[in-house]
């Protein structure tokens, strides 16, 4: 057995002690586990030598679990540990910020037993039920959960596109006047990452690298070549670089964008033209001339195609629709007039109203909304009727003393199981509108959640289905419904289907946005913000709109506050 194997396994002996409280052993062991480690020879010899207690740290009673452990190739006590709590604990234990107090907390109090089961509870609003739980608590947590996953060689689009825009400063102020720039799946915007690519023009690589490589935040260097590194960052995520020259910077930033699918399609279109197409340029075919490098939209150009936006590269028809110049002019990163989707501090969030207020008014926005969860949703904090009732007379007050940004008085209304809303008609009259949601009872077959959201959308007040599939980016997928029909329900209610932004949602996805937008819906970019800071979400959810080929004109907080008071009837 070797060392190693016997190491690891007074390191799991330790987070199990660890787990039930068990004072001192877990240091105890782990002590052991590293003098283990660190060994000059192997423990397997020291046994038969009869040398155990000469390595410091071991006493009797762990030379004699070593002896039954390399006897045996097992050990009885591990396996009675193991067997009085779930291993999945184990990689609660994994998460910066939960240590073992807090995982016996989730484990006693909600049953949590793996990271999955963590991260559903946070999405159902579970986790503040729990005393000195806060929304503080819960955001850290789940940024935990987020830098486990990255690690895990899975990022989020917000925490790559963060880290990724921290790189690309960083080398910007080393290397002024350089170009550089992200590339990959980063570019295009995909919902997750597996990699951050950067690229940059330089014709002194060798600066670059030492630059890139003694980042701070870097935990490890994975390779360094002359034009080519990796570093792990100790956030968990990888990032690659990649310097070319300044002539075939254009070409480089194409390929190294992708997607993969995309770039075959425009070498097929190249070959066909005449041309040969490569990470160095646009060639002619026959000579072998250069016909251009340096500009990616050049290439476009050349190839008689209108350029391409890095999110629609994904052979979904984009080379079609550039060919006939009939490419959609996508929605831009500064198009939205406002936020629809909000949690304050009412409900189980952090920040007051007058923060989202300022929030709002720092983005530029023209209005905000308000929406709490609704009285069902006891566990998050939702609003009795009394409550809903003193936070609109409240935004009301508010308004009266600023006017811009406009807050609208909402909420997030439950969806209950037979489709019925979560406050009775009287109340939710009082409410400029309503966000509505499924947040309960997931497992429903496919007619019944059907009818379930059907029937919710009638109501005249409704006018945005929150994150309408319910799924969770690496958790859980979408509950099961007939899009088309509520679909059309939607449209002839006149309801938008979310964008919901919050990094783990992007719900809708770029596929269903797509198929939404082609039904006639209306798109609503929201952040779902439960921190006034989450209010930049939304520039995921407008990449996310862009994946799905949508304008400007089918987002519904695209449009000027008067237009949209209108929409909601309420001017
Ligand atoms: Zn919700
Ligand atoms: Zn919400």
């Amino acid at each position: 057995m070797e060392n190693s194997e016997v190491a690891r396994v007074f390191y799991e002996i330790a987070d199990y002690l660890e787990l039930q409280g068990v004072p001192f052993k877990p240091k105890a062991y782990r002590r052991a586990a590293a003098n283990i480690e660190g060994l000059d020879g192997s423990i397997e010899d020291f046994l038969k030598k009869g040398e155990l207690n000469e390595i410091p740290g071991i006493g009797e009673a762990i030379a004699e679990k070593i002896r039954e452990l390399i006897e045996t190739g097992k050990l009885e006590y591990l396996d009675k540990l193991r067997a009085e709590l779930p291993k999945g604990l184990l990689d609660l234990l994994e998460i910066p910020e939960v240590g073992p107090k807090t995982a016996m907390i989730l484990y006693k109090e909600l049953g949590i037993k793996s990271v999955d089961d963590l991260k559903a509870a946070i999405f159902d609003h579970k986790l503040q039920g729990i005393k000195g739980f806060g929304p503080k608590t819960e955001e850290k947590i789940l940024q935990g959960i987020r830098i486990v996953e990255s690690r895990a060689g899975r990022s989020l689009l917000n925490d790559a596109y963060q880290t990724a825009a921290q790189v690309l400063s960083y080398l910007q102020e080393k290397h002024p006047g350089q170009m550089m720039s992200i590339a990959g799946s980063l570019r295009r915007m995909k919902e997750t990452i597996g990699d951050i690519d950067i690229l940059v023009a330089s014709e002194e690589p060798g600066k670059i690298m030492d630059s890139f490589v003694s980042i701070k935040g870097a935990d490890e260097i994975i390779a360094k070549g002359d034009t080519k590194s990796s570093i792990r960052l100790k956030n968990g995520i990888q990032v690659d670089i990649r310097v070319v020259s300044r002539e075939s910077y254009g070409a480089a930033l194409q390929y190294f964008t992708g997607s993969k699918e995309h770039n075959v399609e425009l070498r097929k279109l190249a070959i066909s033209k005449g041309m040969k197409i490569s990470e160095y340029g646009l060639f002619e075919r026959k000579t072998e001339k250069k016909l251009t490098g340096d500009d990616e939209k050049e290439i476009y150009r050349m190839l008689d195609l209108q350029f391409i936006p890095p999110e629609l590269r994904e052979a979904r028809g984009e080379m079609d629709a550039a060919a006939n110049y009939r490419l959609p002019e996508l929605v831009a990163y500064d198009d939205l007039k406002g936020d629809l989707h909000c949690h304050s501090e009412w409900s189980d969030a952090s920040g007051t109203i007058e923060d989202l207020r300022d929030k709002a008014e720092e983005l530029n926005y023209e209005y905000v909304a308000v929406t709490d969860h609704s009285q069902s949703l006891k566990i998050a904090a939702g609003l009795s009727e009394e409550r809903l009732a003193d936070q609109v007379k409240n935004i009301r007050t508010l308004r009266e003393q600023q006017e811009r940004p406009w807050v609208f008085a909402g909420s997030e209304v439950d969806i209950l199981k037979d489709g019925r809303l979560d406050y009775p008609k009287d109340v939710l009259r009082e409410l400029d509108f309503a966000v509505i949601s499924v947040h309960s009872r997931f497992k429903m077959d496919e007619k019944e959640m059907t009818k379930r959201i059907v029937t919710a959308m009638s109501n005249e007040k409704a006018k945005i289905l929150a994150h309408p599939t319910g799924r969770i980016i690496g958790q859980r997928t979408s509950y099961e419904f007939d899009f088309e029909k509520v679909a059309e329900a939607a449209k002839s209610n006149g309801i938008a289907f979310e964008i919901n932004s919050f990094p783990e949602r992007l719900d809708l996805n770029d596929i269903n946005v797509r198929k939404a937008i082609d039904y006639g819906s209306t798109i609503a970019i929201n952040s779902d913000a439960h921190d006034p800071s989450q209010l930049e979400y939304t520039r995921f959810g407008i990449a996310t709109a862009r994946r799905g080929w949508a304008r400007r004109s089918d987002i519904l907080n695209a449009l000027p506050l008067d237009e949209l008071m209108k929409r909601f009837g309420l001017k």
